[in-house]
């Protein structure tokens, strides 16, 4: 049988499971709705799943009988708290959510799936598993969850993952062995000062110089402290303080995200934080506090099954379709928890039509990705099945 083929019949019902899904979006661990579609569309295709696993999560099986192997993949479909602008016609009606991470998409990929396992069913010599995962964008995450509630006792052998990307044009796979996506932490500082008249700075103890000092010093983690073949970003994404012009505030108040690989660094960068703002707080007589919250753990994808999916991508829409020697990202990605004890591959698919570099990145409110992709998930993931 022709997978394309096959997959192209399902596509229809792709793009308007995912309209239907990115009109009424769901944030982290409150998918409901989402996942009451789910449970419809695979009693209607009759595959027999598990719902509630980790909160709203799913799990349809296709058992085949004497199979050695479990194979499962995983979409994602929770949605962010942010103000859609795309002004697409299904565009969200929930104000103030939005599917901006296209989990819209992975979920109705997922979908896609099952209809096409359903058509090719007898062809199966293992077990396959769709995972349907809530909470990806809110650690700690569905994937915890799941595995914690009964995933990691059905016996999966690999496990495989998409993630739409906008800045790569439509219908191109790309991945690689080994670390692909880092380990994602945050953290909030703030710098205690003693406000006062903005004209009599000598009888206050001003945050906000202090608190540019701590900003560029801790730049120095990463061009200074971290080993220069190990690749880390620190990022002070927002920082506030004060009121009005003529008053130095008490406080100021950061947050950021440190993005590391290796384990070692992901240890010491909370570390040298701290010994950065005490020493530049102390010098100027102030104080500080330092929340650091660690993240999901770095996504490491192992090197065979990314070449199984990558041969299986080849095979059916040629050599130059998958690219699975691109270099790591510093997105972070909670897929990295299964693998952390099931080999698997999480793989991107360019959703950005022909010019991706002007494309809106995903997490911004003018995602609008490229729907002809979307046969090209479901087609993959049943090819690595077929392949198994
Ligand atoms: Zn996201
Ligand atoms: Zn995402």
């Amino acid at each position: 049988m022709d997978i394309v083929q096959e997959a192209k019949k399902v596509h229809e019902d792709v793009i308007r499971l995912r309209r239907e899904i990115h009109q009424n979006p769901e944030l982290s661990f409150k998918e409901r709705d989402t996942a009451k579609l789910v449970a419809e569309t695979l009693e209607q295709l009759d595959v027999p799943f598990q719902s509630g696993c980790g909160g709203h999560g799913l799990v349809a099986r296709f058992d085949t009988p004497g199979a050695q192997r479990t194979i499962a993949f995983r979409g994602d479909m929770d949605a962010l708290p942010i103000t859609e602008e795309t002004g697409l016609p299904f565009a969200s009606k929930n104000l103030g959510v939005m599917h901006a991470c296209g989990h819209d998409i992975h979920t109705a990929m997922l979908m896609g799936t099952a209809m096409l396992l359903k058509r090719c069913a007898d062809k199966l010599t293992v077990n396959v598993r769709l995972v349907f995962q809530p909470a990806e964008e809110r650690p700690p995450g569905g994937a915890v969850a799941m595995m914690r509630d009964g995933l990691a006792d059905e016996g999966i052998d690999e496990i495989y993952g998409i993630h739409v990307f906008p800045l790569l044009g439509t219908g191109q796979f790309i991945s690689r062995p080994g670390p692909f996506f880092a380990a994602p932490d945050t953290f909030k500082i703030t710098i205690v000062g003693k406000g006062g008249h903005a004209a009599a700075p000598h009888n206050n103890i001003d945050p906000v110089p202090i608190a540019a000092e701590v900003v560029t010093a801790l730049q120095t983690i990463a061009s200074r402290t971290a080993r220069p073949c190990d690749p880390m970003v620190l990022s002070v994404s927002t920082i506030h303080g004060g009121t009005v012009f003529n008053v130095t505030p008490d406080t100021v108040e950061m947050t950021g995200t440190v993005r590391t690989f290796s384990a070692e660094l992901k240890e010491t960068v909370p570390a040298r934080m701290h010994q950065i703002c005490d020493a530049v707080t102390r010098a100027h007589g102030a104080s500080y506090e330092l929340n650091y919250e660690s993240g999901y753990m770095p996504l490491i994808n192992d090197a065979g099954c990314v070449e199984k999916a990558r041969a299986a991508s080849a095979e059916i829409f040629g050599e130059d379709s998958f690219d699975a020697n691109v270099e790591p990202m510093m997105f972070g990605e909670d897929f990295a928890h299964y693998l952390q004890t099931i080999p698997g591959a999480f793989i991107m698919l360019g959703v950005g039509g022909d010019k991706p570099a002007d494309a809106a990145m995903l997490h911004t409110p003018r995602f609008i990705p490229d729907e002809e992709a979307f046969y090209r998930g479901p087609a993959l993931f049943a090819n690595i099945a077929l392949r198994a």
